[in-house]
């Protein structure tokens, strides 16, 4: 039975499983299993030339994964996702789908740092060349752009700067050029559906807030199934040319019988295959218990968040906030245009004694985590300048938006009062 609705409350609970058709269980079984029974030589042939769908091997698929994939693809309206070892694999992947030695793609400068260097290095090394642009200004994108490159990619709301991503704007220039863009949604899920605006690619790290607990390390991409990699064949060989390590298929022909999903069945048939960063089916599991309640912590994330925001704003050892709901100009126009259920949870504060009284602030924190993590249900913070930005230079921490009495936050779920209150008394100490 599938359940027709639009509501993601719904959705994560329902999407993609009734039940097991095996054993009747209503919770999704963890399958735990490296292989699969093959009815006959006949059925083992046809599964392997894609000419009927089932299981082959957990490295390509699972059937717990297959549903963690499919109600993430229905909440952010999408034709079909796949379930990854991590953030950082599915944004690996979700590039090297497209881009091959000797091709380009342009990011955003606003991105997590661990992004940065796979893009800047690790890219690199491997003859992908990444042009980075400044977001305020959406033409950027333009300008970087020629029959090279393959694709755009940003985050909807990077931190430390709390700037939403011009989304539609850079979507729009991307379709009237013949290049997608890949969108990072890690911070915003629930709030935010990149696809909704025009985004080509979704990608996640589960690791945050769609598991939730802090418990598992894993990643999603979710194909829109938006966009004609057909209509710009020369653009996309990848898609678009016959694949020697697939009986020669190519892949926007092969798989039109199963709709517009071939860039996420190459990144499973090719990428996944290949370079093997699978999701283990336990973490997929974790993270479906997440999704169920998603809806509910992003609500209590964002009202907590938007609290504290209020609460800093006007503190006296605090110099400014930095938070989308208090943004102003295009800034929180771009905020309000595309976050439609809060502000996110990410909270960012200048503290007035620099370095020191950052570092004092951490120090004195009881019930906030201290680590480099966001998106668990526990109030979290972490002091870039001496952490996450500390081998850059000042002025360089500066133009990162990371100034020496910066202070981030993710806002957990706790009660409001016991986040106020050890916001309070470290800030007495800072
Ligand atoms: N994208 C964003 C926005 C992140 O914050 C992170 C991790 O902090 C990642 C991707 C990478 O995810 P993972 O740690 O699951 O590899």
């Amino acid at each position: 039975m599938t359940i027709e609705t639009q509501h993601p409350e719904t959705l994560v609970l329902h999407a993609g499983f009734r039940c097991d058709e095996a054993t009747k269980a209503v919770a999704v079984p963890i399958y735990q299993t490296t292989s699969y029974q093959f009815d006959s030589t006949e059925h083992a042939e046809n599964l392997f030339a894609l000419k009927e769908r089932g299981n082959i091997y957990t490295r390509i698929m699972n059937p717990t994964l297959d549903v963690l994939a499919t109600r993430v693809a229905a909440l952010e309206g999408g034709v079909a996702a796949l379930a990854v070892a991590s953030g950082q694999a599915a944004s690996t992947l979700a590039v090297l789908n497209l881009c091959r030695a000797g091709d380009n793609f342009v990011s955003s400068t606003d991105l997590y740092g661990g992004t940065w260097n796979l893009f800047n290095n690790t890219l690199r090394d491997l003859g992908i060349e990444v042009r980075f642009v400044d977001p305020s200004d959406p033409e950027n994108f333009r300008r970087a752009t020629d029959a090279k490159t393959r694709c755009y990619y940003a985050e909807t709301l990077p931190n430390p700067k709390l700037h939403v991503f011009p989304i539609k704007e850079v979507a729009d220039i991307g379709r009237a050029l013949g290049v997608p863009l890949i969108m990072d949604n890690t911070a915003c899920p629930i709030i935010c559906r990149p696809l909704d605006h025009g985004a080509a690619v979704v990608v996640y790290s589960t690791t945050k807030y769609i598991g939730g607990h802090g418990t598992s390390i894993g990643g999603l991409i979710v194909d829109g199934g938006n966009f004609d990699w057909a209509a710009h064949k020369e653009r996309f060989p990848t898609l678009n040319e016959p694949d020697p390590s697939y009986h020669g298929a190519v892949w926007t022909e092969a798989v039109k019988p199963m709709g517009p999903v071939a860039y996420i069945v190459r990144t499973r048939a090719v990428l996944l295959r290949d370079l093997g960063a699978a999701m283990s089916p336990f973490n997929g599991f974790q993270f479906i218990q997440g999704l169920e309640t998603l809806p509910l912590r992003m609500r209590a994330h964002c009202e907590n968040a938007a609290k504290v925001a209020d609460f800093l704003k006007t503190h006296a050892k605090v110099t400014h906030v930095i938070f989308p709901g208090l943004q102003s100009g295009e800034v929180k126009r771009r905020a309000d245009a595309y976050l439609k259920r809060g502000y996110g949870a990410l909270v960012g504060f200048e503290l007035k004694g620099g370095r020191d009284a950052g570092r004092r602030f951490i120090d004195a924190l009881k019930m906030f985590y201290h680590v480099a993590n966001i998106g668990d249900a526990r109030s979290l913070a972490i002091h870039p300048a001496t952490t996450t930005h500390s081998q850059l230079s000042e002025k360089e921490q500066t133009a990162t938006g990371v100034s020496p009495g910066y202070v981030r936050l993710s806002i957990g779920i706790e009660h409001i009062d016991d986040i106020l209150a050890d916001l309070r008394q470290a800030l007495e100490s800072a």
